[in-house]
């Protein structure tokens, strides 16, 4: 039997899986496959345990940003700001989404390696409380921008801090090779808050990092505080300006697999926070408010999506195609990146997983498969296949490849469900044709 590793999962009485306390195979009845569930519950109880770790770890000093790119939309910007969560957005679209989801300007942190200036615009006119400037180009124009509006802007500063992390490992150097952010080794970030600080139209007030995704260790966390705490010194006893904003980044990692294993958030939190309480005192800085930017970890095992099981293809010693009535427009990760999944029958969750499957979506591309060689439960025509850990980064990058239309998106809440996001018809699909 496969092991169900997120909280808001289980086998009901029929068997079946449920999510929240709904029967899967009922919702799939109710609203149709493909369908993207997320579990409301799920998402509260995960925005709870970061902020009480704030409330231990730094005494309440400083907030987590929803990373909102994982999943965005204006009842997920609704749910993670009423759990007392900012909300970072990366495009005009994420800003806009927001804003009609009634987050105001100051809880918003504008990211983004280039950001247009209509989208700066946008951002400076909405009173976004902190546009993350990513290189001096964008400081120079945003300056820019603000004076033309007659108004101070908020920003921080992206930096590189030199820390490539990966899932397995972590480089200390190199990472200069990367498209976000101001070099810190060669002096271009400090070069940067010089600037900012000089600027008419801008107020510098922190920095930020971000060093990667789906990471399962704390050392390359621990290591970005001590060195962009450095940084904060720096401009402290050479600019006499002690910044108050220090922005650590999302990347922790979640179980697509089982067999994942990863840090609980509370430890990357204790191990952080020592180090940041220790190098403070050293350097003779006070506690900046620290912020957390998690998008991942926060909704990604939420979500689950359901399909329903069409033609099945044995080959003999070859592989087993089992096809579903969705695939890489929906979700695009196995086919960009080898995505690791968890799947199984949901109208068959008690049975053993002893059918070695590669489930195949329905676009016209040989690479469009949601996962290979992967056990699930025997599989006939009309089953609902579960993926699991689908809540980020799936409805986010999902297209309208081979004109098919993007799932609707139903929220799951102690045995209620309702819709957050409605699937699309034919005619969203011509909206835009002349
Ligand atoms: C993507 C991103 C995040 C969120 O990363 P997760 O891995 O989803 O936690 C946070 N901050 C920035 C700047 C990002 O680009």
């Amino acid at each position: 039997m496969v092991n169900l590793y997120t909280p808001c999962l289980s086998i009901n009485e029929k068997g079946y899986l449920a999510i929240s306390g709904c029967d899967a195979v009922e919702l799939a009845r109710q609203y149709g496959t493909p369908l993207y569930v997320m579990s409301e519950d799920e998402i509260r109880r995960v925005c709870r345990s970061y902020v009480e770790s704030f409330q231990n770890f730094y005494g309440g000093n400083g907030r987590p940003i929803y990373a909102s790119k994982a999943f965005s939309c204006k009842e997920m910007c609704r749910i993670v700001t009423s759990e007392g969560l900012d909300v970072e957005v990366v495009s005009g679209g994420e800003l806009y989404t927001a804003l009609e989801a009634g987050v105001s300007g100051k809880h918003i942190h504008f990211q983004g390696n280039n950001k247009s200036c209509s989208e700066l615009a946008f951002a400076v006119d909405s009173a976004v409380g902190n546009i993350v400037v990513d290189n001096l180009q964008e400081l120079r124009r945003l300056d820019r921008i603000a004076g033309e509006k007659g108004a101070v802007q908020p920003v921080s500063l992206r930096v590189k801090p030199g820390i490539d992390a990966h899932t397995h490992e972590f480089i200390r150097t190199g990472q200069v090779d990367s498209k976000f952010g101001l070099d810190l080794a060669s002096g271009e970030a400090f070069q940067a808050a010089k600037l900012a600080v000089q600027a008419e139209h801008l107020r510098l007030i922190g920095l930020h990092c971000h060093i990667g995704s789906q990471i399962m260790e704390k050392e390359p966390f621990v290591h970005a505080a001590e060195v962009m705490l450095g940084l904060l010194r720096q401009i402290k006893e050479e600019l006499g300006l002690e910044l108050d904003h220090l922005n650590l980044g999302g990347g922790f990692g979640i179980h697509y697999k089982e067999t994942d294993d990863f840090i609980p958030y509370n430890e990357y939190m204790e191990a952080v926070s020592a180090k940041i309480h220790e190098k403070c005192a050293a350097f003779g800085l006070k506690l900046p408010q620290i912020y957390i930017e998690p998008g991942r970890s926060i909704a990604g095992e939420a979500g689950i999506t359901l399909y329903t099981v069409g033609a099945i293809k044995e080959i003999p010693g070859v592989r087993n195609y089992v096809s579903i009535d969705g695939g890489m427009f929906e979700n695009p990760r196995y086919a960009l990146y080898q995505a690791d999944y968890t799947c199984l029958l949901a109208n068959k969750a008690s049975q053993p997983a002893d059918y070695i499957a590669t489930i195949a979506g329905k676009c016209c591309e040989s690479g469009d498969l949601i996962q290979e060689h992967t056990p699930v439960q025997r599989p006939e025509e009309g089953d609902i296949l579960a993926v699991l850990s689908t809540g980020a980064y799936n409805y986010s990058m999902s297209s309208n490849y081979n004109r098919n239309l993007r799932p609707p998106c139903v929220m799951v809440r102690e045995g209620q469900s309702r819709v957050v996001i409605k699937g699309e018809t034919y005619q969203d699909l011509i909206r835009n044709d002349m």
